[in-house]
Protein backbone atom coordinates (compact mmCIF):
# COMPACT_ATOMS: atom_id res chain seq x y z
CA UNK A 1 0.00 0.00 0.00
CA UNK A 2 2.66 2.37 0.89
CA UNK A 3 4.33 2.31 -2.40
CA UNK A 4 0.79 2.91 -4.09
CA UNK A 5 0.40 5.96 -2.20
CA UNK A 6 3.92 7.30 -2.65
CA UNK A 7 3.72 6.53 -6.85
CA UNK A 8 0.41 8.43 -6.59
CA UNK A 9 1.79 11.74 -4.61
CA UNK A 10 4.56 12.06 -7.03
CA UNK A 11 2.13 11.45 -10.13
CA UNK A 12 0.29 14.02 -8.91
CA UNK A 13 2.77 16.67 -7.30
CA UNK A 14 4.10 16.06 -10.66
CA UNK A 15 0.69 17.59 -12.46
CA UNK A 16 0.79 20.41 -9.98
CA UNK A 17 4.07 21.14 -10.95
CA UNK A 18 3.79 20.85 -14.92
CA UNK A 19 1.44 23.91 -15.14
CA UNK A 20 3.17 25.63 -12.72
CA UNK A 21 4.80 29.19 -14.26
CA UNK A 22 5.70 32.70 -13.30
CA UNK A 23 3.24 35.46 -13.19
CA UNK A 24 4.19 36.51 -16.57
CA UNK A 25 3.72 33.12 -18.44
CA UNK A 26 7.15 32.16 -17.97
CA UNK A 27 7.33 28.37 -17.44
CA UNK A 28 11.13 28.53 -15.77
CA UNK A 29 11.36 31.76 -13.76
CA UNK A 30 14.94 32.65 -12.25
CA UNK A 31 16.01 35.27 -9.71
CA UNK A 32 17.60 36.93 -12.37
CA UNK A 33 14.16 37.31 -14.84
CA UNK A 34 11.98 38.22 -11.57
CA UNK A 35 14.30 40.73 -10.68
CA UNK A 36 15.12 42.22 -14.38
CA UNK A 37 12.08 40.82 -16.71
CA UNK A 38 9.45 39.80 -14.82
CA UNK A 39 6.87 42.65 -14.68
CA UNK A 40 6.75 46.32 -15.02
CA UNK A 41 10.07 47.52 -14.83
CA UNK A 42 10.22 50.77 -13.05
CA UNK A 43 11.27 53.82 -15.74
CA UNK A 44 14.85 54.91 -15.79
CA UNK A 45 15.99 52.21 -13.50
CA UNK A 46 19.71 52.36 -13.78
CA UNK A 47 20.06 49.07 -16.09
CA UNK A 48 23.09 46.50 -14.83
CA UNK A 49 27.08 47.61 -15.85
CA UNK A 50 28.17 44.41 -15.08
CA UNK A 51 27.56 40.70 -14.42
CA UNK A 52 28.19 40.88 -10.93
CA UNK A 53 25.41 43.95 -10.77
CA UNK A 54 23.22 41.90 -12.95
CA UNK A 55 23.26 38.50 -10.97
CA UNK A 56 24.08 39.81 -7.49
CA UNK A 57 21.65 42.78 -7.53
CA UNK A 58 23.94 44.99 -5.96
CA UNK A 59 25.40 47.91 -7.74
CA UNK A 60 29.17 48.43 -7.87
CA UNK A 61 30.33 51.61 -6.26
CA UNK A 62 34.22 53.36 -5.92
CA UNK A 63 36.38 52.97 -3.03
CA UNK A 64 36.32 56.26 -0.77
CA UNK A 65 40.06 58.13 -0.81
CA UNK A 66 42.67 55.41 0.82
CA UNK A 67 43.33 55.64 4.77
CA UNK A 68 46.91 57.61 4.93
CA UNK A 69 50.20 55.19 4.62
CA UNK A 70 52.60 54.88 7.45
CA UNK A 71 55.26 56.88 4.96
CA UNK A 72 53.01 59.79 3.69
CA UNK A 73 53.28 63.17 4.92
CA UNK A 74 50.34 62.76 7.60
CA UNK A 75 52.11 60.21 9.35
CA UNK A 76 55.59 62.39 9.65
CA UNK A 77 53.32 65.89 10.89
CA UNK A 78 51.54 63.48 13.35
CA UNK A 79 55.05 62.81 14.91
CA UNK A 80 56.14 66.57 14.78
CA UNK A 81 53.15 67.61 16.40
CA UNK A 82 53.05 65.17 19.08
CA UNK A 83 57.54 65.89 19.69
CA UNK A 84 56.12 69.47 19.74
CA UNK A 85 53.66 69.01 22.03
CA UNK A 86 56.12 67.33 25.04
CA UNK A 87 58.41 69.91 24.05
CA UNK A 88 56.20 72.62 25.12
CA UNK A 89 54.83 70.69 28.12
CA UNK A 90 57.44 71.06 31.15
CA UNK A 91 57.57 68.17 33.07
CA UNK A 92 55.63 67.17 36.55
CA UNK A 93 57.29 66.78 40.06
CA UNK A 94 58.29 63.14 39.30
CA UNK A 95 59.96 64.71 36.01
CA UNK A 96 57.56 63.23 33.80
CA UNK A 97 55.73 64.43 31.28
CA UNK A 98 51.63 63.51 32.17
CA UNK A 99 49.78 63.50 28.85
CA UNK A 100 46.73 62.20 27.46
CA UNK A 101 45.91 59.69 24.22
CA UNK A 102 42.78 58.79 23.16
CA UNK A 103 41.64 57.28 19.77
CA UNK A 104 38.52 57.16 18.22
CA UNK A 105 37.03 56.41 14.43
CA UNK A 106 33.77 56.67 13.09
CA UNK A 107 32.12 55.46 9.80
CA UNK A 108 31.99 51.77 9.65
CA UNK A 109 34.34 48.72 7.91
CA UNK A 110 35.81 49.58 4.81
CA UNK A 111 34.07 52.93 5.29
CA UNK A 112 35.67 54.09 8.25
CA UNK A 113 38.15 57.12 9.55
CA UNK A 114 40.40 56.49 12.71
CA UNK A 115 42.67 59.18 14.08
CA UNK A 116 44.25 59.55 17.88
CA UNK A 117 44.28 62.35 20.12
CA UNK A 118 46.62 64.22 22.57
CA UNK A 119 46.55 66.18 25.01
CA UNK A 120 48.72 68.10 27.94
CA UNK A 121 48.00 71.03 30.56
CA UNK A 122 49.66 73.08 27.46
CA UNK A 123 47.59 71.68 24.50
CA UNK A 124 46.10 69.42 22.17
CA UNK A 125 47.47 67.17 19.09
CA UNK A 126 45.39 65.25 16.70
CA UNK A 127 46.33 63.24 13.63
CA UNK A 128 44.95 60.28 11.54
CA UNK A 129 45.39 56.73 11.66
CA UNK A 130 47.34 55.55 8.94
CA UNK A 131 47.35 51.80 7.28
CA UNK A 132 44.52 50.12 6.61
CA UNK A 133 42.88 49.30 10.11
CA UNK A 134 41.00 52.40 10.47
CA UNK A 135 39.46 50.92 14.21
CA UNK A 136 39.13 53.02 17.21
CA UNK A 137 41.37 50.11 19.09
CA UNK A 138 44.45 51.08 16.44
CA UNK A 139 43.81 54.27 17.03
CA UNK A 140 44.55 53.62 20.74
CA UNK A 141 47.27 51.96 20.28
CA UNK A 142 48.80 53.93 17.66
CA UNK A 143 48.59 56.93 20.18
CA UNK A 144 50.55 55.11 22.40
CA UNK A 145 52.94 54.13 19.55
CA UNK A 146 53.70 58.01 18.65
CA UNK A 147 54.16 59.31 22.00
CA UNK A 148 56.57 56.94 23.09
CA UNK A 149 58.66 57.41 20.20
CA UNK A 150 58.37 61.17 20.38
CA UNK A 151 59.23 60.69 23.98
CA UNK A 152 62.17 58.42 22.86
CA UNK A 153 63.27 61.42 19.96
CA UNK A 154 63.39 63.92 22.80
CA UNK A 155 64.68 61.78 25.32
CA UNK A 156 61.89 62.40 28.00
CA UNK A 157 59.70 60.47 30.31
CA UNK A 158 56.36 60.20 29.86
CA UNK A 159 53.31 59.55 32.12
CA UNK A 160 50.16 58.70 29.86
CA UNK A 161 46.90 58.45 30.52
CA UNK A 162 45.00 56.12 28.65
CA UNK A 163 41.11 55.17 28.92
CA UNK A 164 41.24 51.79 27.06
CA UNK A 165 41.93 49.04 30.18
CA UNK A 166 43.17 46.81 27.28
CA UNK A 167 45.77 49.35 26.20
CA UNK A 168 46.83 49.63 29.65
CA UNK A 169 47.54 46.42 30.83
CA UNK A 170 49.38 45.40 27.53
CA UNK A 171 51.56 48.66 28.27
CA UNK A 172 52.23 47.96 31.87
CA UNK A 173 53.46 44.73 30.80
CA UNK A 174 55.86 46.07 29.06
CA UNK A 175 57.38 49.12 30.51
CA UNK A 176 57.80 46.37 33.24
CA UNK A 177 60.01 44.01 30.92
CA UNK A 178 57.41 41.71 29.63
CA UNK A 179 58.76 40.28 26.21
CA UNK A 180 55.03 38.95 26.02
CA UNK A 181 53.16 41.44 23.43
CA UNK A 182 48.95 40.90 23.06
CA UNK A 183 47.64 39.03 20.64
CA UNK A 184 46.13 42.27 18.39
CA UNK A 185 47.37 45.10 16.91
CA UNK A 186 50.63 43.06 17.01
CA UNK A 187 53.26 45.41 14.37
CA UNK A 188 52.36 48.07 16.58
CA UNK A 189 53.26 46.62 19.91
CA UNK A 190 56.51 44.94 18.45
CA UNK A 191 57.16 49.20 17.99
CA UNK A 192 56.07 50.06 21.15
CA UNK A 193 58.25 47.92 22.77
CA UNK A 194 61.09 48.63 20.71
CA UNK A 195 60.44 52.26 21.78
CA UNK A 196 59.35 51.86 25.18
CA UNK A 197 61.56 49.37 26.73
CA UNK A 198 64.98 50.34 28.54
CA UNK A 199 68.03 48.73 28.09
CA UNK A 200 67.24 47.43 31.71
CA UNK A 201 63.50 47.39 32.64
CA UNK A 202 61.08 48.35 34.48
CA UNK A 203 61.05 51.71 32.34
CA UNK A 204 60.53 55.42 33.52
CA UNK A 205 57.59 55.62 31.51
CA UNK A 206 53.82 54.99 33.50
CA UNK A 207 50.40 54.27 32.21
CA UNK A 208 47.17 55.03 34.39
CA UNK A 209 43.48 54.21 33.19
CA UNK A 210 41.38 56.90 33.36
CA UNK A 211 37.25 56.46 33.34
CA UNK A 212 36.60 57.74 29.61
CA UNK A 213 34.17 60.80 29.12
CA UNK A 214 33.28 61.43 32.76
CA UNK A 215 31.88 58.01 33.78
CA UNK A 216 32.53 55.92 37.01
CA UNK A 217 31.96 59.31 39.38
CA UNK A 218 33.00 57.80 42.33
CA UNK A 219 36.35 56.83 40.60
CA UNK A 220 40.10 58.75 42.23
CA UNK A 221 43.18 58.31 40.68
CA UNK A 222 45.56 55.66 42.98
CA UNK A 223 47.88 57.40 45.05
CA UNK A 224 49.78 59.77 44.99
CA UNK A 225 47.47 61.44 42.16
CA UNK A 226 44.59 60.92 44.22
CA UNK A 227 43.92 64.91 44.23
CA UNK A 228 44.40 64.76 40.63
CA UNK A 229 40.64 63.25 39.41
CA UNK A 230 39.73 66.34 38.07
CA UNK A 231 42.88 67.10 36.01
CA UNK A 232 42.88 63.61 34.85
CA UNK A 233 39.14 63.70 33.56
CA UNK A 234 40.14 66.85 31.79
CA UNK A 235 43.12 65.29 30.21
CA UNK A 236 40.89 62.09 28.81
CA UNK A 237 38.29 64.35 27.85
CA UNK A 238 40.15 66.70 25.60
CA UNK A 239 42.22 63.85 24.04
CA UNK A 240 38.84 62.58 23.15
CA UNK A 241 37.67 65.73 21.35
CA UNK A 242 41.05 66.13 19.80
CA UNK A 243 40.54 62.70 18.46
CA UNK A 244 36.94 63.05 17.06
CA UNK A 245 37.91 66.54 15.51
CA UNK A 246 40.52 64.46 13.47
CA UNK A 247 37.94 61.72 12.37
CA UNK A 248 35.85 64.20 11.39
CA UNK A 249 38.46 66.07 9.34
CA UNK A 250 39.36 62.58 7.81
CA UNK A 251 35.76 61.50 6.57
CA UNK A 252 35.00 64.24 5.41
CA UNK A 253 38.25 64.86 3.45
CA UNK A 254 37.81 60.51 2.45
CA UNK A 255 34.81 59.12 2.55
CA UNK A 256 32.17 61.77 2.70
CA UNK A 257 32.36 62.71 -1.16
CA UNK A 258 31.20 59.37 -1.91
CA UNK A 259 27.97 58.96 0.38
CA UNK A 260 25.57 59.87 -2.58
CA UNK A 261 26.47 57.38 -4.82
CA UNK A 262 26.41 54.78 -1.65
CA UNK A 263 22.71 56.12 -0.67
CA UNK A 264 21.81 55.83 -4.40
CA UNK A 265 23.81 52.01 -4.62
CA UNK A 266 21.26 51.22 -1.32
CA UNK A 267 18.17 52.55 -2.78
CA UNK A 268 19.04 51.04 -6.14
CA UNK A 269 19.35 47.47 -4.51
CA UNK A 270 16.39 47.55 -1.51
CA UNK A 271 14.36 48.67 -4.72
CA UNK A 272 15.36 45.61 -6.91
CA UNK A 273 15.09 43.06 -3.57
CA UNK A 274 11.27 44.56 -3.40
CA UNK A 275 10.51 43.27 -6.71
CA UNK A 276 12.36 40.05 -6.41
CA UNK A 277 10.35 39.39 -3.34
CA UNK A 278 7.20 40.59 -4.89
CA UNK A 279 7.35 38.30 -7.89
CA UNK A 280 9.17 35.49 -6.36
CA UNK A 281 6.05 35.88 -3.37
CA UNK A 282 3.36 35.57 -6.28
CA UNK A 283 5.07 32.93 -7.78
CA UNK A 284 4.88 30.92 -4.14
CA UNK A 285 1.22 31.76 -3.93
CA UNK A 286 0.81 30.16 -7.38
CA UNK A 287 2.78 27.02 -6.03
CA UNK A 288 0.41 26.72 -3.10
CA UNK A 289 -2.71 26.71 -4.46
CA UNK A 290 -1.74 24.17 -7.30
CA UNK A 291 -0.32 21.78 -4.59
CA UNK A 292 -3.49 22.39 -2.32
CA UNK A 293 -5.45 21.76 -5.18
CA UNK A 294 -3.49 17.93 -5.90
CA UNK A 295 -2.40 17.16 -2.03
CA UNK A 296 -3.82 19.05 0.22
CA UNK A 297 -2.18 21.74 2.76
CA UNK A 298 1.18 22.51 1.74
CA UNK A 299 4.04 21.18 4.54
CA UNK A 300 5.40 24.19 6.71
CA UNK A 301 8.80 22.73 5.27
CA UNK A 302 7.99 23.41 1.53
CA UNK A 303 7.42 26.72 2.06
CA UNK A 304 6.50 29.79 4.17
CA UNK A 305 4.08 32.64 2.41
ZN1 LIG B 1 7.93 36.44 -14.78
Amino acid sequence: MQGVNKTRTKRNAGAALASLECQCGNPLPTRQHWMWECGPQPAGRHQPACYMERSLGVPLVSEPGPAPTATEHSHTQLQRAVVELLNRTPARSDGRILLATDGSAIGVQWRAAAACGFATTTATAEGPVWGADQTPGVAEILAVLVVLHAAATLGVSVHLLVDNLNVVRALQKILAGSQTLPPFGFGHWHSIRAHACPMVPPSRHLVSWVPSHGKKQSWRPPDPWSGQTSLWRELNDKADKAAERACQSQYHRRIRPSEPEVAAAHTWASELMKQLHESSTAYAMRFRDLYEADLGSVPAAYIQI
